[in-house]
């Protein structure tokens, strides 16, 4: 196994695979329905890469060092006979971490089969408690008490579950509180993710993006909670416990307090691009090469070389000028 490094000594250890660009909600700050109403053009099936090529590049990265791969998309329950998939990575020698992120509307009902296939964890998307303001959101029919109940699913069938609010100014503010009572006396995990500049739809600017100062500021009047040290290298999430229980927050911070230093995640888009940046503008063709009957061995120095080349710390240097002009991919695509 070898462990490469990119041009600012940044190895590779996490990938993220979009399995699907669809999605089964139209979230107003991810997939405004204006843009992807009836006639938006989704890719194609023998566009998406089947789960043979998932498979082989997932076996490539992990020879280059990724040793946690998360499934995302679009949403990736979606994605007919998933736990197919993680079954085929499960088996991959020395992948240590399988994940998957979801709206959660369908892992009631998946919960227990994901499980059984390898799946040890879940990220579930939930920005308010509030039935109300929680379909305003997803632009949907689903209400909240179908998402807690497929958490409370995915508890009992063993996942590891962790829930992530993205935080908007006009939006959900109200819901930062609510929401930190109920997960802290759930003892799950509640992640607060600042609205970011992900694609060229949503209208993102400074002055929508409530912090983490901003939201510690909202909790602290309410819990005492203190910072816990970070248990590795590159982990992602500021973590904060209640000082009064075995409950935790955590922040992401890719606007307040960037992280591209630490960044040691390749992404992998539904249609087989490879991106080494969430703000990327351009992608690398891999499923071209996969299709084209290229070795294994000359895939993997492609890809070695394509991450010793990086040098990406967009947040690092992003200004609203800088967000503004560059043209970005949308994060229903490139996968969240
Ligand atoms: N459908 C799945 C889900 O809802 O979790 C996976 C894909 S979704 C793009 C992944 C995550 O990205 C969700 O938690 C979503 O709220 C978040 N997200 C989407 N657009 C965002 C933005 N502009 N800023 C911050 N988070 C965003």
């Amino acid at each position: 196994m070898s462990y490469i490094t990119d041009k600012l000594g940044r190895p590779l250890r996490d990938l993220r695979i979009s399995v699907i660009d669809r999605c089964n909600f139209r979230c107003t700050y991810c997939m405004p329905r204006e843009i992807f109403g009836r006639d938006f053009a989704f890719l194609p099936k023998d566009q998406l890469l089947s789960f043979e090529e998932i498979e082989r590049l997932a076996v490539i990265f992990v020879g280059l060092g990724v040793k946690k791969i998360r499934l995302t998309g679009g949403e990736p329950l979606l994605r007919r006979d998933i736990s197919t998939l993680i079954e085929k990575l499960t088996a991959i020698d020395g992948l240590e971490d399988i994940a998957l992120t979801t709206n959660g509307m369908m892992l009631g009902n998946m919960a227990k089969k994901l499980k059984d296939a390898g799946l040890k964890r879940v990220n579930v998307s939930l920005d308010a408690l509030d039935d109300t303001v929680f379909k305003t959101i997803n632009d949907s029919n689903t209400g909240p008490a179908r998402i807690l109940n497929s958490i409370d699913k995915a508890k009992e069938a063993g996942l590891g579950v962790k829930v992530n609010m993205v935080v908007k100014k006009g939006m959900n503010v109200q819901e930062i509180i609510p929401m930190a009572a109920y997960f802290k006396e759930k003892g799950i995990p509640l992640r607060f993710i600042e609205f970011m500049d992900v694609g060229q739809t949503n209208g993102w600017n400074y002055q929508k993006v409530i912090t983490k100062g901003e939201i510690l500021q909202l909790l602290n009047q309410h819990y005492r909670l203190e910072p816990i040290d970070p248990s590795y290298r590159g982990e992602v999430a500021r973590r904060h416990r209640y000082a009064d229980e075995n409950a935790e927050i955590g922040f992401i911070t890719s606007v307040s307090e960037s992280f591209c230093a630490s960044c040691t995640r390749a992404r992998i888009a539904a249609d087989g691009m490879l991106y080494t940046c969430l703000f990327a503008s351009e992608g690398f063709d891999l499923r071209q090469l996969l299709r084209s009957g290229m070795s294994e061995e000359a895939l993997k120095s492609t890809i070695e070389a394509k991450w010793n080349n990086r040098t990406d710390r967009y947040s690092d240097e992003r200004t609203e000028a800088s967000a503004a002009k560059k043209k970005k991919i949308e994060m229903s695509y490139i996968g969240g």
